[in-house]
């Protein structure tokens, strides 16, 4: 046996809806601007340019249910996204075969401290510091696609303290998960625990300490995350 030299991180490990089996993340990918709505609201051509994606760390990915409010930001925004867990992967792999990889699905948010994510935009910088900080993706049970079936549309939304925020519909994604399953197989190797976090649609905006926010879409139901 290996004798590690400082004591191992903890694998990440997601709970599976109605069972006590978990889900190991390997990778996060995120997609940006996939919702045309959202693109204009942040200030962008919504017509359908390459994709582009980002990453967040294994452990920003929460599932206790509470979002703690993060340091150094005032402009903390909500994302609603569907996350999609792979079960298998691979580099170059077709249109067509790839929700063959698609374990399952879960709520999620791709929180954001807007005002650091814009500060490095400016200068042309990564992101990083704006999105994948400690616990910036709360996410729900996962639920797989043997229960669900291939989630290409269904509304999804978004209440903060019980008044919606975001509204949209899955299938008005730019980019649909097939063609982002096959576009990061191209630029990355896929692997069995990856994660990809599918975009928000329109309405996306702060949070403060004591809100709560509900996600919801048909085939996951709605997860409750309260702001601490
Ligand atoms: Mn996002």
């Amino acid at each position: 046996m290996a004798n590690y030299v400082i004591e191992t991180p903890p694998i990440v490990a997601l709970p599976i809806a109605g069972s006590d089996d978990l889900f190991p993340v390997r990778r996060v990918y995120c997609i940006g601007r996939n919702y045309a709505a959202h693109a204009m609201e942040m200030g962008h051509d919504p017509n359908r340019e390459p994709p582009f994606f980002f990453q967040k760390n294994p452990n920003n990915l929460d599932p206790s249910g509470e979002f703690p409010y993060p340091p150094h930001t005032s402009d903390v925004h909500h994302e609603v996204e569907v996350a999609v867990m792979l079960k298998s992967g691979g580099t170059n792999i077709s249109i067509d075969s790839a929700l063959d990889h698609v374990f399952g699905y879960a709520l999620s948010l791709d929180m954001t401290r807007r005002d650091l994510q814009g500060a490095q935009k400016k200068m042309g910088r990564p992101w990083e510091i704006g999105k994948a900080f400690e616990r910036s993706a709360p996410v729900g049970p996962i639920h797989p696609v043997s229960e669900t079936g291939f989630l290409d549309s269904g509304a999804i939304s978004l209440k903060v303290n019980g008044q919606v925020r975001q509204e949209g519909d899955l299938n008005q994604m730019i980019w649909k998960v097939p063609e982002m399953i096959s576009y990061l197989s191209e630029y990355f190797e896929l692997a069995p625990g990856d994660v990809i976090q599918s975009g928000t649609p329109a309405g996306v905006g702060p949070v403060v300490v004591g809100d709560t926010m509900e996600m919801a879409t048909d085939g996951l139901g709605s997860v409750t995350i309260k702001v601490v």
